[in-house]
């Protein structure tokens, strides 16, 4: 890889604040930034549309190999059932394969990029200059996640906490490319943290690395 692109690479689970934390360090440093949830997502609401059963491999594959840009700005992405759909779809290695290519590709583009997920540090960038691994407490994350969904639909917040335990599990047991702290990757708990000082903290672990 050239080594004047500047890669970024952040993982963690949901909610952890990852994406606004993403977000930030990519208009800190003028970098370009990739949400790779985003094409997990996409994957599992082009499944749904196309009545295909995401639990089978081959069928999700399909899908995968054939997403588009068009895909990724689907208004039903953002929901509870596309997520938990999304990290079935990833247990699949060949669904993992289709999308690895686009993920890297993005990221060797000029001047560089922040990569958010949770293989990004371990498996998509594995050389990347700067790796960042947020976490913070289930029930903390499952109150961001609900106060975000309850705007939009009617959710309980238990049912979000046991889909953030069930999506946990899945995409850390998974024999495939499973979400990790890379070893070489700095560790940001948020639990405590409001989002402004999780950001500032983001970008001090950040700037120690590049
Ligand atoms: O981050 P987000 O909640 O949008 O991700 C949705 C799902 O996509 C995750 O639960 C996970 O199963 C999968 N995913 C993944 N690898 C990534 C990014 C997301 O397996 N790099």
């Amino acid at each position: 890889m050239n080594t004047d692109i500047l890669t970024i690479a952040i993982d963690g689970p949901a909610a952890s604040g990852k994406g606004t934390i993403s977000r930030a360090i990519a208009a800190k440093f003028g970098l370009r930034h990739l949400d790779t949830g985003l094409l997990y997502r996409a994957v599992a609401a082009c499944c749904a549309r196309a009545k295909a059963d995401p639990s089978d491999p081959e069928a999700a594959a399909r899908i995968a190999q054939t997403l588009s840009p068009e895909d990724l700005n689907r208004a039903d992405l953002r929901s509870a059932q596309t997520g938990r759909m999304a990290s079935v779809v990833a247990a699949h290695p060949p669904v993992r394969a289709a999308l690895l290519r686009w993920q890297r590709d993005f990221a060797v583009g000029a001047p560089g990029a922040v990569l958010d997920g949770r293989d990004i540090g371990t498996v998509v960038l594995p050389d990347a200059r700067a790796k960042l691994f947020v976490t913070a407490e289930a029930d903390v994350r499952a109150a961001r996640r609900w106060r975000e969904l309850s705007l939009k639909s009617d959710i309980a917040y238990r049912d979000v906490l046991r889909d953030i335990h069930e999506r946990d599990e899945r995409d850390a047991g998974r024999a495939n490319a499973p979400m990790r702290r890379a070893e070489n990757a700095a560790t940001l708990d948020t639990t405590e943290m409001s989002i402004e000082r999780a950001v500032d903290e983001a970008i001090r672990l950040i700037e120690a690395q590049v």
